[in-house]
């Protein structure tokens, strides 16, 4: 009977990686996927799991929260990275991929899964009561897009992703910046970073001729409704940004009790306050670029980038206020979300949250107490920002070390203690796939 059959809806990296944990727990599954019959803005082929643009699964070395993230979705028996393995193309210390091969080895090896059943259909209404996991990604179809609005409502479905960077707090050059509020209002909330004449006509002649990406056919619509990237702004004018995001008044530099010319603010993106964010800086500058042009910040030279600005087309709901870090949807026990659709950035991570999703369905169709991946694994740490309830201003994220609770000794070098973390994670996650992975 079909409804004793799991459904997982979108048959990208996370749909892959959810049936294939399901049908490892013994369930069948019905995958459905819509390509090739109804192709999104970005995909060409209809295969599962496509790549939609670089063929890079990003690094694989242990000091970057990207190895971290491999190294445990290796240990809860990741099927995308075990194809990815026997389809690499050189590419030093980064998992690179033939695409074409991923795709068709992940097609063979889902379609001819006992388990599974792969069918190419739009899924168009989400089902009442059938246990589902929705993973229909960034590029949701229309008519499913008007179905999860009806679920979570007009407000907790967004369709433009408009992130500013989001650097370690950790390496700013606190000689340099000062803390205050506009007006001295509220708490002094905001790490300010005073810029001189000189220093703003350096940083403005930088952004205006940075390297943007071009507005494809998928982001169509960004600028209506997402807003303008920073660089689009600060080319109507030499002071537009004076008048706008570096607005200057009310915010004295305390150290001389003067205005600077112009302010860079930056706000807390995490409780922790090890992440940090410049208000109303949202860019579609290359990413080498944003780097590039940011340090020339006072205070922000020798900044690290935890993530890169972007905007565009991204379907995603908010998850701090649908989801349990189960990634079960809190108002209806049967269904589960996974991939960019919950807020999650990047490949590895979309994939990522598909297998805890799958698992979970699993679980709940076993009738089993549900599983929650450890907030000190880069994973549960990934899950637990995008599920945090208290998110007031949520915005996707890939994973990144500002993520983890730090560790609770004192390791003097970034590297050392990225390696630390990075054990830590290794241990507990092979505590979680020693009980929760079959
Ligand atoms: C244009 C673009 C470029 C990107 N480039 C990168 C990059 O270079 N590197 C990176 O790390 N991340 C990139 N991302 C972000 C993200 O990592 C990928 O989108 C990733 O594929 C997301 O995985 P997913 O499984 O959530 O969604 P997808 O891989 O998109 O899978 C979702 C699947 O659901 C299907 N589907 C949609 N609606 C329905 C429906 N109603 N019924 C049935 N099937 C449906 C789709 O056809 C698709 O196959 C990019 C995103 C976009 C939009």
């Amino acid at each position: 009977m079909k409804e004793d059959r799991v459904m997982v809806i979108g048959g990208g990296l996370a749909g892959c990686e959810a049936a294939f944990a399901l049908a490892n727990c013994g369930i069948p599954v019905d995958l459905y996927e819509m390509r090739p019959h109804r192709q999104t803005p970005a995909h060409k082929t209809g295969l599962l799991g496509e790549l939609v643009c670089s063929n890079s699964l990003k690094s694989e070395d242990i000091g970057t929260a990207q190895g971290v993230l491999k190294q445990e979705m290796r240990r809860i028996g990741s099927i995308i990275l075990e194809i990815a393995d026997r389809c690499r193309v050189p590419a030093g210390s980064a998992l690179a991929v033939d695409r074409h091969l991923l795709g068709s080895y992940l097609t063979e090896t889902i379609s001819n899964h006992p388990l599974i059943q792969v069918i190419n259909e739009e899924v168009r209404d989400l089902p009442d009561s059938r246990l589902t996991v929705v993973a229909s990604g960034p590029l949701t179809s229309d008519a499913l897009s008007e179905s999860l609005i009806e679920l979570t409502g007009q407000e907790h479905l967004f369709f433009f992703d408009a992130v500013a960077p989001i650097l370690d707090a950790g390496s700013i050059d606190m000689a340099k910046v000062y803390w205050g509020s506009r007006y001295g209002k509220g708490e002094s909330d905001y790490l300010n970073c005073p810029l001189s004449e000189e220093e703003y006509d350096r940083f403005y002649q930088e952004l205006i001729n940075a390297d943007s990406l071009p507005v494809t056919e998928v982001d169509q619509g960004l600028y209506f409704s997402a807003c303008t990237p920073i660089e689009v702004m600060a080319r109507k004018g030499r002071d537009t940004l004076r008048f706008g995001p570096m607005r200057p008044v009310g915010l004295p530099d305390p150290r001389n009790d003067k205005v600077p010319y112009a302010v860079v603010q930056l706000r807390n993106e995490n409780r922790e306050g090890t992440m940090v964010s410049p208000v109303g800086f949202q860019t579609r500058m290359k990413w080498g670029e944003q780097e590039r042009v940011l340090r020339l910040i006072p205070g922000l030279e020798n900044a690290k980038f935890l993530r890169l600005g972007v905007m565009h087309r991204n379907t995603y709901i908010n998850s701090p206020q649908l989801l349990n870090t189960a990634l079960q949807f809190k108002d209806r026990p049967n269904l589960f979300f996974a991939g960019q659709i919950i807020g999650v950035e990047g490949y590895m991570e979309s994939a990522a949250t598909g297998i805890i999703a799958g698992i979970n369905a699993g679980r709940r169709c076993l009738g089993s107490e549900l599983a929650t991946v450890p907030e000190d694994t880069m994973l549960g740490s990934l899950i637990n920002y995008v599920c945090d309830p208290q998110q007031e201003r949520f915005q996707p994220m890939n994973a990144n070390f500002g993520l983890l609770p730090p560790l609770g000794i004192k390791v003097r070098k970034r590297a050392d203690r990225k390696l630390q973390l990075a054990k830590r994670s290794e241990l507990k996650i092979r505590e979680f796939s020693e009980i929760f992975v079959n």
